[in-house]
Parts: C-alpha cells; sequence; structure tokens
C-alpha cells in the first residue's frame, strides 16, 4: 500500500519498477533510465474543475495567483505540503496575437504564449517553483545545477525565496552576461569549472549521489510536473477550445516532454477529446533529436560539439529525449531544424510584432515558415494548413541576449559568431534581413527633418 497517490515509474517499458515519491531519486535504480511521476487522480468532475481553475484567476490567494500552483490538482502534491509552496508569481503567460509573424509564416493566424514574461525572464521558473518546494519538502538544506543560463537564474531566485543554499557549476567562460548576472544578483553560489558543460553535469550529477545536494536539472522529474501547466493555462486561457498545433523550441527536451505528458493526463480524464500536434524545433548545428528521428534510431544520435548562436538549446545529448519520442507519437507529431540565419530573421520578425524573446524562442517561427515552404511541396509528408490554429511556445526573455539582437541589427551576427567561436564557414553567411540600424546624425533639426521626411 502507498502512502501517498503519488510514486515514481521507470519509463522503460520493459521495467516499468516503481518507487516512493519521499526518496530522493533521479532516475531508475534498477536500469537508470529516467522516472516519471504518476499521479492517481480522484474521480475528477471535469467541468467543475475547469470552472475552478477560472475562478482562481480572480482570487488573491497566492497559491491562485501563481500560474503553476492554481493548477495545483495536477501537481504531485497533498494538501498539507501546500505549506512548503515556493512561490515567486511565476506562471501567468499571456498569450499574444502575432499578425505579422503569422503573413511571414504564410498563417492565417498565429498566437504565441510568452513565457519569457515570468518572474526570473524564462519558462524554467514553472518548473523549478515545484522542484524547490520538493526541495523544501524532503528537508534539503543545498541544491544545485550545471546550467549555461536560464536554469541557474531561476533555481537561484527560487532559493533565495526559500532560504535554500544554491550551488551553481557553470563552464568557464561560457555564460551569458545577462543570465550569469541574475545567479549573482540572487546570491547563488557560483562555480566556474573549468571544462564545458558536459563536465560540469558530471560533476553536478556525481556529487548529487554522493552527498546531501539535491540536483535541480531536468532530469529531476519535479521540473517537468511543474512545467505541465503551461499546457493547462494555455487551455484555460482559451476557454478548452485546444489549437491544432504547438510549436515549441527543442534544447533538453524537457518542455515537449512535460507537454507529452499532461496531453495524456488531460485526455485520460476527460479535459481534452482533441490532442494538439507537438512540433519540436531544433537549430540545425544542435539538432540531436532530429537526427535520432530521421535515422529512425533507437538510441540518441548525440552531437558532439553541438553549436548555434541560440545558446538556451546548444545541448548535443538532450536528457529527455526518451520522453520527447514519446511525446511525439501520442500528439502525432513532427521535428524539424532551422539554420542560424532563418532563427535571426524569424527572431526580428517577432520584434516587429511587439515581441521580443531569445533567438531559441524564435525558433518556432522560423520552424513553422519551413514547415510552410515543405508542405507546398509535393514530396514532403509534413503538411500545416494555413488555417490551422497554432501557438509557438516563446520560452525566454528578449533581454536576456541583447548581444545578440544588436549584433544582428548592425548586420554583424557572422562576426559575433566569429567571436564565439562557431565553425560558421560551414554554414554560410549570416546575413539579416531586417536590419535596422542606427542612424548617426549631427544636432541640427534641419538635418533630421529632411532624414525623417518630415
Ligand atoms: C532551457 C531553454 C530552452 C530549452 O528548453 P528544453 O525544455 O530544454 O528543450 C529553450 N529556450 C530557452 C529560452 C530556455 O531557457
Ligand atoms: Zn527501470
Amino acid at each position: 500500500m502507498r502512502d501517498q497517490p503519488f510514486f515514481f515509474r521507470c519509463i522503460n517499458q520493459s521495467c516499468r519498477r516503481e518507487f516512493e515519491i519521499s526518496q530522493k531519486l533521479y532516475q531508475c535504480p534498477v536500469c537508470s533510465d529516467l522516472l516519471d511521476i504518476l499521479i492517481e487522480h480522484p474521480t475528477m468532475d471535469v467541468v467543475e474543475l475547469k470552472k475552478t481553475f477560472h475562478q482562481r484567476r480572480a482570487s488573491n490567494d497566492p497559491l491562485d495567483l501563481s500560474g503553476v500552483w492554481r493548477y495545483r490538482e495536477f501537481l504531485p502534491f497533498l494538501k498539507e505540503d501546500l505549506t512548503h509552496v515556493v512561490t515567486l508569481g511565476e506562471g501567468n503567460s499571456p498569450v499574444v496575437e502575432a499578425p505579422r509573424s503569422a503573413e511571414y509564416i504564410g498563417l492565417s493566424r498565429l498566437r504565441v504564449k510568452h513565457l519569457g514574461w515570468n518572474p526570473t525572464g524564462s519558462f524554467k521558473d514553472y518548473g523549478m517553483t515545484v522542484a524547490v518546494t520538493q526541495a523544501r519538502k524532503l528537508g534539503s538544506r543545498v541544491v544545485a545545477c550545471a546550467s549555461t543560463g536560464n536554469t541557474s537564474a531561476s533555481m537561484a531566485a527560487f532559493c533565495a525565496r526559500a532560504n535554500l543554499r544554491a550551488v551553481v557549476f557553470i563552464p568557464e567562460g561560457q555564460i551569458a552576461f545577462g543570465k550569469l548576472s541574475q545567479a549573482l544578483d540572487y546570491g547563488a553560489r557560483t562555480l566556474q569549472i573549468q571544462g564545458n558543460f558536459d563536465a560540469a553535469m558530471g560533476l553536478v550529477q556525481e556529487l548529487s549521489q554522493e552527498s546531501e545536494l539535491y540536483l535541480m536539472n531536468s532530469i529531476n522529474p519535479f521540473r517537468l510536473e511543474g512545467q505541465k501547466t503551461v499546457m493547462i493555462e494555455l487551455f484555460d486561457q482559451l476557454n478548452w477550445k485546444i489549437p491544432d498545433r504547438i510549436v515549441v523550441p527543442g534544447g533538453n527536451l524537457g518542455n515537449s516532454s512535460s507537454y507529452g505528458k499532461v496531453l495524456m493526463e488531460l485526455k485520460e480524464l476527460g479535459f481534452i477529446d482533441k490532442v494538439p500536434r507537438i512540433t519540436i524545433i531544433q537549430a540545425s548545428g544542435a539538432d540531436p533529436l532530429y537526427r535520432t528521428l530521421v535515422t529512425s534510431s533507437r538510441e540518441l544520435v548525440p552531437v558532439s560539439d553541438a553549436w548555434t548562436l541560440a545558446s538556451a538549446i546548444k545541448i548535443g545529448r538532450p536528457i529527455s529525449w526518451k520522453k520527447a519520442v514519446r511525446a511525439l507519437d501520442f500528439t502525432d507529431g513532427w521535428c524539424d531544424v532551422v539554420s542560424e540565419g532563418e532563427i535571426a530573421d524569424a527572431k526580428a520578425m517577432l520584434g516587429r510584432d511587439g515581441i521580443g524573446c531569445e533567438p531559441a524562442s524564435a525558433t518556432t517561427v522560423a520552424g513553422l515558415r519551413k514547415l510552410m515552404t515543405l508542405s507546398r511541396s509535393s514530396e514532403s509528408e509534413v503538411s500545416v494548413d494555413p488555417d490551422e490554429d497554432v501557438v509557438a511556445i516563446l520560452t525566454g526573455h528578449q533581454l536576456k541576449d541583447p548581444e545578440y539582437t544588436i549584433n544582428y541589427h548592425l548586420d554583424n551576427l557572422y562576426e559575433h559568431a566569429v567571436y564565439e567561436n562557431l565553425l560558421v564557414e560551414k554554414w554560410g553567411k549570416l546575413n539579416s534581413t531586417f536590419a535596422n540600424q542606427p542612424i548617426v546624425v549631427p544636432p541640427d533639426k534641419k538635418e533630421i527633418i529632411r532624414l525623417l521626411e518630415l
């Protein structure tokens, strides 16, 4: 008999062993595969619960004000656990129309859900509030992650709120300034490892096995539980009119994995009849999932020297790839890649809609544009209808990486890439189709009037 209606279950079909949720586990202790958290839901009145979700948006209770904890019936916590909740008012990310981007793609309409408009500026807050809450429930005193950016920024903030010690392992010299500044500001102990990301990740993983360090990377299934609420919140915002397609960038593949999981749960419980097709877009220099799928490989095809200027998705060995494959299978989804130039131009197009984002987020618009073009050619299997109801998931805030944006508008991305030691020669010149250069003028009113054609 379990003491709680939640438990870990190994995702490996030939293992499927179950473990108590009160254990500090990241992987199956028997076969080392990934773990899911399963929730034995009591019978739910679907109509009533949808109404409750909606009504909580008008409440001033801190749990209801959170776009994560508002949907707590889908999270692995008992009522009495809720005293541990660590919240910064995360979630509540808006759904915004993007008409210029829609036209650029060839869709009649496009909406974006902008997860970058979170307390620390990325979707990581959706998962971190839940993982840090679990850390507090377990009585952990010190938590850690390896990260080149947004994970460390988010973890540091929630740990500051929870009064937990936070340790960030970063590869020396490979972290964007905006993100590093956040980790320092929130008081995390920041270790610059003299090695690459994989070295940092390996160290923190070993230390979490051998010491009291609680690991906050997305291998921790509590992160993905929190990220499930992105979909529930979206459907709540759309009055449960379910879109045809959800497009999301693919890095470590936590987002796509958690969306797949919650769509299974929502379908099973009768919250939705229809399942939107998950479409994952990777950068062509960091495309392990794409390579795995096109070669029909049963094992991950890693990318040993992954590179892209979209640093948030510069990952060659994504931890959640099996869960992402499951999400694509369940939703009849698709995975594709886009070039650096396509990402850069798509980001600028979103900018013209008044929607700033990180380069990684713009893979969604770039990918949709590519898929529309492919759909028109008869050779391709993919078909995107111009009248489809599509929601693109934007993952990070524009101001995380202002250097990229400025270099784009100065038509300097190529030099920026060379500076970052990227193998740009292989991929050709990066042109900024929509560059918006600043203009140097003398302090002369007449000259300005002439220039602006006023
Ligand atoms: C972490 C991150 C990603 C990658 O998301 P995964 O869930 O790991 O695929 C994409 N964009 C931004 C801005 C991120 O911070
Ligand atoms: Zn197992």
